[in-house]
């Protein structure tokens, strides 16, 4: 079925009695030549990609849950690639100019909302560093442009400037970051790759891989044994529990991130809004909440709720910055387990064992990297090569000592 405004018409005339499931309910066949395992954002955009840009066949998805239960339906929507250090500035624009055509490319109205990303600084040092990184980032041929304090007050008058402990002086803009409805993100992958026969199975857990002689030719499932050529992990807050099946011990942690989404408003936040003094970000859907998030909880958990200590960190960073969002009431709020790498930075990599790959470390910053991840993870396993904008991401990077730690806080997970 293909999405159109002539189908919407039609379906609205004719009591929208031909729409058909977005993705069809396969069963497992006994082999492929691809196997992704986890049915989030960048599994399904790995197996979209490996079907219609690497012209792969005979490709399936096992996701243990549902389509969008997991981190690409939990997170706060944000896209940019306002980053800095070499290694990652290439690839996350590389993903921006893939969300700019998502919608085109998967036939699925993802929502992307170019609408503006602002970090606000606070103190002189602090601009200094956001020139070097929008300087950075125009070099890798990003959009940047630095505010000061009157540039601010322009976009966003009601920001608390004149009583804050921490001042706001101004600000970096990325005009062409914004948001994204993400589980559309999750549906319009599934719908394109099911659509270039892609097998997407879901409540298909994996539990175990078949390892000989250092291959990889299949994994055991809740579902059975499933043969596979290449198989590839792309599991987010799971990595260290599955690849621990593989014999394999991860240089990461998982933590939980929370969201937060307050009842519906009158549009009051045109774009993207970050604290540079704590940890706080925040923007308004399209229904009106205001969907936001701060810090990870600091501990090490595969729970997706955290605890009430964040909760008030987060909305203390919400009234030093926007002491009106005190008025409001929060309507729902969540957790998702983060795959926290040690330097920050995703691995993108085979691994030792022939025929198994791994994609994961995203931290909390991977709903931006869908598309490039899929992309580049389906160029790995497609040509055993990488793609030229992730050959950073290699998983003994930590041994050769060429960590990307773009934000400076070493190898402390629960800082970055
Ligand atoms: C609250 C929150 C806010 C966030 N905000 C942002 C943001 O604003 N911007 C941004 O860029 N990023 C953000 N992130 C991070 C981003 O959501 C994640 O980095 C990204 O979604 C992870 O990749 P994924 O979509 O593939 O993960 P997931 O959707 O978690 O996919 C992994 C899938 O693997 C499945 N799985 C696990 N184990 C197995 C198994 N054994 N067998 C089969 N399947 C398995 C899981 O069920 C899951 O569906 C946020 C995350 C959270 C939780």
């Amino acid at each position: 079925m293909r999405y159109s405004a002539l189908k919407i018409f039609k379906e609205a005339l004719t009591g929208h009695k031909g729409w058909k499931p977005v993705w069809r309910k396969a069963e497992p066949q006994s082999h492929y030549d691809y196997i992704i395992i986890g049915g989030g954002g960048h599994g399904l955009a790995t197996a979209h990609y490996l079907a219609s840009k690497f012209k792969q066949k005979r490709i399936a998805v096992l996701e243990k849950g549902w389509i969008g239960g997991g981190n690409v339906g939990r997170n706060t929507t944000i896209i940019r690639s306002n980053y800095m250090l070499n290694g990652n500035e290439a690839f996350y624009e590389f993903s921006l100019k893939l969300w700019e055509g998502l919608e085109q490319d998967v036939n699925y109205n993802a929502m992307v909302s170019q609408r503006g990303v602002l970090n606000l600084y606070h103190s002189d040092p602090q601009r200094d560093a956001y020139v070097r990184r929008g300087n950075s980032m125009k070099l890798h041929g990003a959009d940047a442009v630095l505010l000061d304090q009157s540039g601010v007050r322009k976009l966003y008058p009601f920001l608390n400037f004149d009583n804050a402990r921490f001042p706001i002086l101004g600000g970096l803009l990325q005009p062409r970051g914004g948001t994204v409805r993400h589980d559309a993100v999750a549906w319009g992958y599934a719908h394109a790759a099911d659509k270039h026969g892609v097998d997407i199975i879901e409540n298909c857990e994996v539990i175990g891989f078949d390892i000989q002689n250092g291959v990889c030719s299949g994994v055991e499932t809740s579902r059975g044994y499933i043969g596979a050529r290449k198989i590839g992990v792309a599991v987010a807050g799971n990595s260290s529990r599955l690849m621990s099946k593989a014999n394999m011990r991860l240089p990461m942690e998982s933590h939980v991130l929370q969201a937060f989404v307050s009842e519906g408003l009158k549009p009051v936040l045109d774009g993207v809004v970050t604290y540079g003094a704590g940890h706080f970000y925040v923007s308004q859907s399209d229904k009106g909440g205001l969907v936001f998030g701060g810090d990870i909880d600091g501990y090490n958990s595969y729970a997706q709720r955290g605890n009430l200590p964040v909760v008030e960190d987060v909305c203390e960073g919400g009234m030093s910055i926007m002491p009106r969002i005190g008025k409001a009431r929060l309507l729902r709020m969540w957790g998702g387990i983060m795959d926290m790498s040690m330097d920050g930075s995703p691995i993108i990599d085979k691994t030792h064992i022939e025929g198994l790959y791994f994609n994961g470390g995203w931290c909390y910053g991977g709903f931006k990297a869908t598309p490039a991840s899929g992309y580049s993870f389906a160029h790995l396993m497609a040509t055993d090569t990488h793609h030229e904008t992730a050959s950073a991401y290699r998983m003994d990077r930590f041994s050769r000592g060429f960590m990307i730690d773009e934000k400076g806080q070493g190898a402390q997970p629960n800082l970055h």
